[in-house]
């Protein structure tokens, strides 16, 4: 939580003798950002938008996935930042180190004072490493990964693929992370492969270590779950919470909470896939704009910023109580847009956002369940087909259809244009 004493130090920023004003700044070149801007330029060229992103790449983050499991490179899902920045908007390619929305501004790490009249947040969510004791320096060898990284999810597919047998542990943690359903994608097709070598599957117990109760949070989806896990033979931990990893025995350190309390257990591991623990970017939750958690308080529906009305925010770092997800993005875009020029104009804000999310839950080499849902924790399908059922045709809308959309359409802004899902409905109408 944020204490009193940090939001005062935080809230007054010295002016620098470099200050420039941008009528709308977004914060965050990712897949909301770049997104956002695209569509408000659709919208009405003649906008002053500055976008503020460090990263001299964009990344295809459900991209790492596939490179986890194999099935594509990691070249294939990065592209040039300076190549998505949509045309009319300013790209500043530095970092947020603190906001000041009392001033209207904000600085950047190399000094520079940016004001604005309406500000967009949209940094992502914070990898916690650090949280999980020797996982730092254990990351990236002796079958210690995670696809949470660029940097790592190569070796995820370096290590199932070597994998000579044993135990293998994939791990949740008790954080809310970026699409919740990645740490099991990749342990289903981690499993598939180890079934596909002759002695590997045998010898190996697959073991799914989550500080959750249940395989997912929505009751349809989380049923189909239910019978992979035992179809494959997996063995659940539920309740089991990742906190220390000792590289040099193998071991793997949970706090395990029972009904007598919380309690030490030690696995030892072959492999580890850890999906380590998320938060609100650390300026973000040092600033007044963060809610009692840290992430950026908006109005579930709005996405409008409870405290600062030209404050608007999507994306990972809002508040939005749905699952973190690029669809997720992708829906909260149009309405933050809408609401945002109505707000430009002095008028009320129409667009609501239902929660809208979507994880295409990878089961196998050859499956996927495309798992769409709202707020409400009810199924959402976008095509007219059982939602909760395990199909082919999702898993080729996973690995080629979906990177598709995003790089052609997204991040264009166009996502809504007739056409967008035409790839996918060509695939369903074959299934
Ligand atoms: C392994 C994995 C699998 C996934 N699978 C799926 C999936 O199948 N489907 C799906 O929809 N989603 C998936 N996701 C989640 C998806 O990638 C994110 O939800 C999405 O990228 C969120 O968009 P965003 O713009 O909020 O954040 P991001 O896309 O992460 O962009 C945030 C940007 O903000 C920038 N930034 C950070 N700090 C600062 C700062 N201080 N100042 C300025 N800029 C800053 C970053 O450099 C970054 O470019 C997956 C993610 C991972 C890691």
């Amino acid at each position: 939580m944020v204490s009193t004493i940090q939001l005062e130090q935080q809230k007054s920023i010295p002016l620098t003798n470099s200050v420039s004003h941008y009528q709308i700044v977004i914060v965050g070149g990712g897949a909301a950002g770049i997104t956002t801007a695209a569509q408000l330029l659709r919208q009405q060229s003649n906008l002053d938008i500055a976008i503020i992103e460090p990263s001299q790449k964009h990344y295809y983050q459900p991209g790492w996935t596939l490179v986890g499991g194999g099935i594509a490179p990691i070249d294939q899902f990065i592209r040039e930042e300076k190549d998505v920045i949509p045309q009319g908007a300013k790209w500043i390619q530095d970092y947020v180190t603190t906001l000041d929305p009392d001033r209207n501004c904000l600085t950047l790490a190399q000094g520079q004072t940016i004001e604005y009249d309406y500000l967009v947040l949209c940094p992502g969510i914070q990898i916690d490493w650090h949280l999980v004791k020797g996982l730092p320096e254990a990351l990236g060898k002796g079958g210690v990964t995670s696809n949470y990284s660029k940097d790592y999810a190569p070796y995820t597919w370096e290590t199932i693929k070597n994998f000579p047998g044993g135990t293998a542990i994939f791990t949740y943690p008790n954080t809310p992370i970026k699409c919740g359903g990645a740490p099991q994608k990749i342990m289903y097709m981690a499993d598939d492969s180890f079934k596909q070598r002759a002695g590997v599957g045998i010898n190996t117990k697959v073991m799914f270590c989550t500080a959750g109760t249940r395989m997912f949070g929505v009751p349809a989806y989380n049923a189909t779950l239910e019978k992979v896990v035992q179809r494959r033979g997996i063995t659940t931990n539920f309740q089991h919470n990742l906190k220390e990893i000792k590289a040099d025995s193998k071991e793997a350190i949970f706090d395990v909470t029972t009904e007598n309390g919380v309690e030490e257990v030690s696995i030892h591991y072959d492999m580890i896939h850890v999906s380590p623990p998320m938060s609100c970017p650390d300026f973000i939750k040092q600033s007044l704009l963060a809610d009692e958690k840290g992430w950026v308080d908006v109005d579930k529906y709005t996405m409008q910023h409870n405290r600062y009305p030209n404050v608007f925010s999507l994306g990972d770092a809002s508040s939005a109580p749905t699952s973190k997800t690029a669809a997720s993005a992708r829906k909260q875009t149009p309405i933050v847009v809408e609401n945002l020029l109505s707000k430009m104009k002095s008028q009320p804000l129409m667009a609501k956002y239902d929660g809208y999310t979507c994880c295409p839950l990878i089961t196998g080499y050859d499956s996927a369940i495309m798992a769409e849902f709202d707020y409400e924790k009810k199924v959402a399908p976008s095509f007219p087909l059982d939602p909760t059922k395990e199909r082919y045709v999702m898993f080729l809308a996973k690995a080629y259809a979906l990177p598709w959309i995003y790089w052609n359409r997204m991040l264009a802004g166009r996502a809504f244009e007739a056409d967008v899902f035409q790839p996918l409905n060509q695939l369903v109408n074959r299934d």
